[in-house]
């Protein structure tokens, strides 16, 4: 693991990367921020996590590290023991954490759930949507600390890169780190993972043939293992739908839960008045 700073004194922000090793977006945005190295007005850690498995350009080495948290000091694995690490690092600080996928080649953002952080960051970055990860959020960092997660692109694309470190400005931007926030958007749509999208093991072919975060009607193909085909018994919203992205399941199935300002309204601070 990867820690350096930007800024002096003890940061409560944190930017960190490449949790899983074959998505060098979020690595190559770290490094290219401390190359810049910006004027921060609030010290931030930049982590690059899987040093290990990013070297091998593999997912992990020994078990998925964001399934692994919290971890140990003396777990079996590279992973368990890494994942205990990185949380010493990270408790205390308001984090972003980046990834990429096999399934959508734009932005979007993760969080346990429209809590304040999200509420506060998630308006300012360039993001096609917000998905809650509601029961998935076991053994993830985001289920442990005060964390937004970003999808970046396609793991391995220069696009990611690029997004990765765009969202890294944004997010700085957003806590007051460096330069002026974005402008808000509270039109960004809110998704929920309801279910995972079950995958056969052992198919020689697989193929998906729906558009993530586009409704999947009743009765529509949704997917192919070989000669099985995969339709959808009630409609869904398909997020982070792949052939290939994941071992067991092709994705999961969300729904449209509303957009940010919705969650905005049911804010239980009182709204100053006019
Ligand atoms: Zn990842």
């Amino acid at each position: 693991m990867r820690v350096e700073q930007l800024g002096e004194g003890e940061p409560d922000l944190a930017i960190v990367g490449s949790i899983h090793g074959d998505e060098p977006c979020g690595a190559r945005a770290v490094e290219r921020l401390l190359l810049e190295a910006p004027d921060v007005s609030r010290p931030v850690k930049l982590v690059v996590a899987n040093e290990e498995a990013l070297e091998r350009n593999v997912r992990y080495v020994e078990e998925d590290l964001n399934r692994a948290f919290p971890g140990a000091p003396d777990a079996d694995t590279h992973e368990g023991r890494l994942a205990h690490e990185l949380l010493a690092e990270l408790r205390g600080c308001t984090v972003l954490s980046m990834h990429s996928t096999q399934s959508y080649d734009r932005p979007f953002a993760l969080s346990t759930d429209t809590d304040a952080l999200a509420r506060a960051v998630v308006p300012h970055l360039g993001v096609d949507a917000l998905v809650q990860t509601g029961e998935f959020a076991e053994g993830r960092l985001i289920d442990f600390i005060d964390v937004v997660e970003v999808e970046c692109g396609y793991q391995g694309s220069d696009e990611a890169a690029e997004n990765a470190y765009r969202l890294c400005r944004e997010f700085l931007g957003a806590v007051g780190a460096l330069g002026e926030a974005s402008p808000e958007r509270t039109d960004i749509p809110v998704f929920r993972l309801e279910r995972q999208l079950p995958k056969p093991v052992g198919a020689t072919e697989y193929e998906t043939y729906a558009e993530n975060f586009e409704r999947v009607a009743e009765g529509d193909r949704y997917a192919r293992a070989d000669d099985e085909e995969f339709v959808a018994e009630r409609p869904f919203y398909p997020i982070l739908l792949s052939a290939y992205g994941y071992e067991n399941v092709f994705g999961y199935a969300g729904s449209l839960v509303g957009r940010l300002d919705d969650h905005a309204e049911a804010d239980p601070e009182p709204t100053p008045e006019r």
